[in-house]
């Protein structure tokens, strides 16, 4: 099949180099030039394991080509897929404005028959008012769906490649026949694939990671009860994780859910119940106690240090919202940043993929130091946000000499309290005593 893929980022680039894979025709679409330059030139924009020998491999193909030309690629492709950025607009509801603009050139250029799937996280209702965008500007037939992505980043190549399920929502026949070709050499079995109309394939991807983001904030609101009680959350997750109703997934406590897509589509959500005049509960509350969770580490750090954090330096591992990316958006450790810098303190930082991402944001309001044990140098307290392989068996005999005062703040419990504690660190995680 022909495709255009009009949005290059995380979904966009993995969904384009994953259908090319499987033999279609893909371009990739841009507005943002310097991005579709460096994919030209054979660099990726972004980290993501697997991803660059991919591209590699269906460009030297001939199957997968990249472009600004948005107009040429509509007018070529089959099917075009919209998988640009849905990010939240001021009242935390989805901005479509990027959707809509893309759905009207859409309608500009429709020369014969075409599915328009939208990839994008949209709210409820997004798929009529797309096609009543793309009506405007044509009397030509087509069909719109909506698609929506599940896929990890970190794990994003896996996540689309061998899918547990996809889900195609329309109302027109034909176009879910184009999507079901379309998927068919992905799933494992023709029940992976689940039709239904877009209003809820729309909701499906809301229902999901509001559940989720809900085992998570559950969890964390529990880890502060157990710190209170004088109980190990990480014994309650394990014992109660392994009730197969429940199972072990999402229960890890931690210092709060980041990223592109929970905040912002737990607050779409929110915004989506109250148009129709139903307040979810819930979800409202798995996003306040997210938002306390994320600054859980600094209060533990300010109450140990009895508030004096001026002049104070933190080390920092981990920035990345979680590991095996370089997407910092959301996430705890630029929050935990953030008040760090407010309250005077200086930070030294080490991720290994996302200081760049996070240089871009905060300049040199902070040190970034490209040794892990380099950031410890001087430093009065380790805080630990995101759980990347390296730092599960540091020498902690190397942390401790390197700290001016052997601190450790664990914001996603991998670290041995009773070890670590035996060697002379202060020590604190997340619901443990
Ligand atoms: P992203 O910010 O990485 O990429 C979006 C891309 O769209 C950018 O490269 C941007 O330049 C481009 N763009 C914006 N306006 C455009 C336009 N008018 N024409 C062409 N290109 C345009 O975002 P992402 O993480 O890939 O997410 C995209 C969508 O997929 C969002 O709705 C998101 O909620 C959803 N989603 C993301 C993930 C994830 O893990 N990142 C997972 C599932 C769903």
């Amino acid at each position: 099949m022909q495709l255009a893929v009009i949005g290059t980022g995380y979904v966009g680039l993995v969904a384009g180099v994953g259908f090319a894979d499987i033999g279609n025709d893909v371009v990739c679409v841009d507005v943002d030039e310097t991005k579709i330059a460096r994919l030209k030139r054979g660099e990726v924009p972004i980290y993501e394991p697997g991803l660059d020998a991919l591209i590699e491999t269906n460009v030297k193909a001939g199957r997968l080509t990249f472009s600004t030309d948005i107009t040429t690629a509509i007018r070529a492709a089959e099917v075009v897929i919209i998988a640009v950025g849905t990010p939240p607009a001021a009242d935390g509801s989805a901005d479509l404005s990027a959707v809509f603009s893309v759905a009207e050139t859409i309608g500009k250029n429709l020369n014969g028959f075409k599915v328009v799937v939208t990839k994008s996280t949209v709210p409820v209702g997004t798929a009529d008012r797309i096609e009543e965008r793309i009506r405007r500007h044509t009397t030509q037939p087509f069909g719109v769906a909506s698609n929506p992505e599940f896929l990890k980043e970190g794990a994003a190549i896996e996540d689309f490649m061998k899918p547990d399920r996809v889900v195609i929502g329309s109302n027109n026949a034909r176009a879910l026949e184009v999507l079901r070709n379309l998927y068919t050499p992905l799933v494992r079995k023709s029940e992976d694939i689940h039709e239904m109309d877009a209003r809820s394939a729309e909701l499906t991807k809301y229902a999901a990671n509001a559940m989720l983001a809900t085992r998570i904030s559950f969890m964390n609101d529990l880890a502060v009860l157990s710190e209170k009680l004088g109980a190990d959350i990480e014994r309650v997750r394990k014992a109660v994780g392994a009730d197969p109703r429940i199972g072990p997934k999402f229960l890890y406590p931690g210092a709060g859910f980041g990223g592109s897509c929970f905040p912002k589509d737990i607050s779409a959500l929110i915004q989506i119940g109250q148009g129709v005049g139903h307040e979810l509960e819930v979800v409202r509350a798995v996003e306040s106690v997210n938002k306390r969770q994320k600054r859980l580490l600094f209060e533990k750090l300010r109450r140990h240090l009895d508030g004096a954090l001026e002049g104070r330096t933190v080390a920092v591992w981990g920035l990345a919202f979680k590991p095996q990316t370089d997407d910092i958006r959301e996430a705890p450790a630029l929050v935990m940043i953030r008040e760090l810098l407010e309250a005077g303190a200086k930070v030294r930082a080490h991720d290994p993929e996302a200081m760049n991402n996070v240089r871009a944001v905060l300049g040199d309001r902070i040190t970034y130091c490209e040794n892990m044990y380099e950031a410890l140098e001087g430093a009065d307290a380790l805080a630990l946000l995101t759980e990347w392989q390296e730092y599960r068996q540091p020498d902690f005999e190397r942390v401790k000499r390197l700290l001016r005062t052997p601190t450790l703040l664990d914001g996603r419990n991998i670290w041995d309290p009773k070890a670590l504690r035996a060697l002379g660190f202060w020590y604190t995680g997340i619901g443990r005593p």
